[in-house]
């Protein structure tokens, strides 16, 4: 193939990854462990609709140790096995600097 632009206008070098001198941004490492199919375990789901969604704060006790500000319950369906079932989200919604907390 033949490029179809002149040979007045000078090819753009393809710009990728980080600007030369940049830093690496610290990436610390969590785990999600997703609840599974009340049916067969599988964590993939389809998320349907929220069902309900409360402003309700707490704590969920060892071994969790999870702070939490919202719960959501949200109903989904299995991708595995059809099932559906409710997940219960204990979120936490933390007011940061990029406008977190809703
Ligand atoms: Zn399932």
């Amino acid at each position: 193939m033949t490029d179809p632009r002149p040979e007045t206008q000078p090819r753009k070098a393809a710009r990728c990854g980080r600007p030369a001198g940049a830093k690496n941004i610290e990436r610390p490492a969590v785990i999600e462990r997703p609840a599974g199919c009340s049916s067969c375990g599988s964590t993939e789901r389809e998320f349907l609709r929220i069902a309900a969604e409360e402003p309700i704060a707490g704590v969920l006790p060892a071994p969790f140790d999870h702070v939490y500000t919202h719960i959501v319950w949200r109903n989904v369906r299995c991708r595995a096995c059809g099932q559906h079932y409710r997940l219960i989200c204990y979120e936490h919604r933390a007011a940061g600097k990029n406008g977190g907390g809703k």
